[in-house]
């Protein structure tokens, strides 16, 4: 798809917060796998594990950590501010920011849970779809956008750093979200994050919904507009780029594509995809590539799931060529099947997956990074017997291979 990116304004002063609209070709990534990926069946963390990972986040570069929702209980709360102290309180750290609702005592737990950190944000949020103020929230039109500049304003006495999201912003009105952010901006928001709540958005209709609210919202050139998708039908990565190709700048993910019910954006989809297509997605972030594979593994030990087998980018067979021809071309080259090298996302090496459709290089060639160079006639010998194994057994481990070669070896004359 392709989404004509309009001329984007040049901000007129700078701003000493990093993620405020001083580079418009910056993508800041906001990362949430500690508040939207934790409040996820089977991703629930101790406050040590939490810790632990953000000190990995920072790590890997993210600009602005939600560490947690600090109204929602004790420990939560206690978390962030564990959080803001230990990883928060350097010059260089990420932003350390909680959620709460568009409600006076939310606000309040954000803002003494963040207070630690040298940079905090309070990220607050209030449904804007008819749906949900009529169903969960049982208020008008009106007393929405009273709210909202209401605890969008009191937000701002306790941080210069105010996210304002209107829940379900994909099914909102496009109309009365222009109001929305019209308020939410005067009331002194600075990053505006637009959801799909539900994961029910299609990428071109998600960017025209950013485009739309940039042609008409009085002041949303001096805020940073921001995306959050789920996965619920598979579009959310998708979705993602299709906003930051309409001039969206701040990109909400979780390691692994963890959150709620299919999950949020996988931060380590968006980050390969701006490097690996940066001839059409031009802009620089923070991410430090060659830490995505450490710290998918380490949210893995901290949960009771890790990235599925066929998971993109961090998965055990992102990088796995099973196929002979596959095989002898990686060989070869690494450019023919491969668009970017599992190195280069901190993977430690490339998985050959021997198996029945393997060739007779990829077995000499593992057998090489084994330490055994054949002869021909080795090779040969080796390689019947190899298929034949492949014919009863789906995977060759390389403890296969060295028992293979130990059988052939004592029936080979030197
Ligand atoms: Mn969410």
């Amino acid at each position: 798809m392709s989404v004509t990116s309009p001329q984007i304004p040049q901000p007129e002063s700078s701003s000493k917060h990093a993620e405020q609209p001083t580079q418009r070709d910056h993508v800041y990534f906001f990362d949430t796998t500690l508040r939207d990926g934790e409040q996820s069946p089977g991703c629930v963390m101790h406050s040590n594990e939490k810790l632990r990972m953000a000190h990995q986040l920072a790590a890997l570069g993210v600009d602005i950590l939600e560490a947690g929702f600090a109204i929602a209980s004790e420990g939560d709360s206690e978390s962030i501010r564990t959080i803001a102290r230990e990883v928060g309180a350097s010059p260089n750290a990420p932003v350390i920011a909680s959620l709460a609702r568009a409600k006076r005592e939310d606000i309040e737990a954000a803002a003494r849970s963040i207070e630690p950190a040298t940079r905090g944000r309070i990220h607050t949020f209030l449904s804007t779809s008819d749906l949900h103020m009529a169903a969960k929230l049982n208020i008008t039109r009106e007393q929405a956008l009273d709210q909202i500049g209401a605890m969008v304003a009191l937000a701002r006495t306790y941080s210069d750093n105010v996210e304002f999201s209107p829940e379900d912003a994909t099914r909102t009105d496009p109309d009365f979200l222009v109001k929305v952010c019209t308020v939410a901006i005067q009331a002194g928001a600075t990053t505006l994050n637009l959801p799909d709540t539900v994961g029910y958005c299609l990428p071109q209709n998600y960017a025209d919904m950013f485009l739309n609210v940039r042609a008409h919202v009085p002041g949303i050139e001096n805020i940073i507009l921001s995306a959050h998708c789920h996965d619920d039908l598979g579009l959310a990565v998708a979705n993602t780029i299709a906003a930051l190709q309409a001039g969206v700048r701040q990109v909400e993910c979780a390691i692994n594509g963890i959150g709620e019910r299919a999950g949020n954006a996988a931060l380590e989809e968006i980050a390969a995809v701006l490097v690996t297509r940066r001839d059409q997605l031009p802009y620089e972030h923070h991410i430090n590539m060659k830490q995505l594979y450490p710290t998918s593994q380490m949210l893995s030990t901290c949960i009771s799931f890790g990235a599925a087998p066929n998971k993109a980018i961090v998965g055990k067979n992102a990088f796995a060529h099973a196929a002979g021809i596959h095989q002898h071309g990686v060989m070869a080259n690494p450019v023919t099947y491969e668009i970017m090298t599992p190195e280069s996302v901190g993977v430690p090496h490339n998985s050959l997956v021997l198996g029945k459709h393997s060739g007779r290089r990829a077995l000499e060639h593992r057998l090489i990074e084994l330490g055994h160079k054949l002869s021909h006639e080795e090779l040969d010998a080796v390689y019947h017997r190899f298929t034949e194994l492949a014919d009863r057994k789906k995977t060759i481990y390389d403890q296969d291979l060295i028992s293979l070669l130990q059988q052939t070896k004592a029936t080979v004359p030197a």
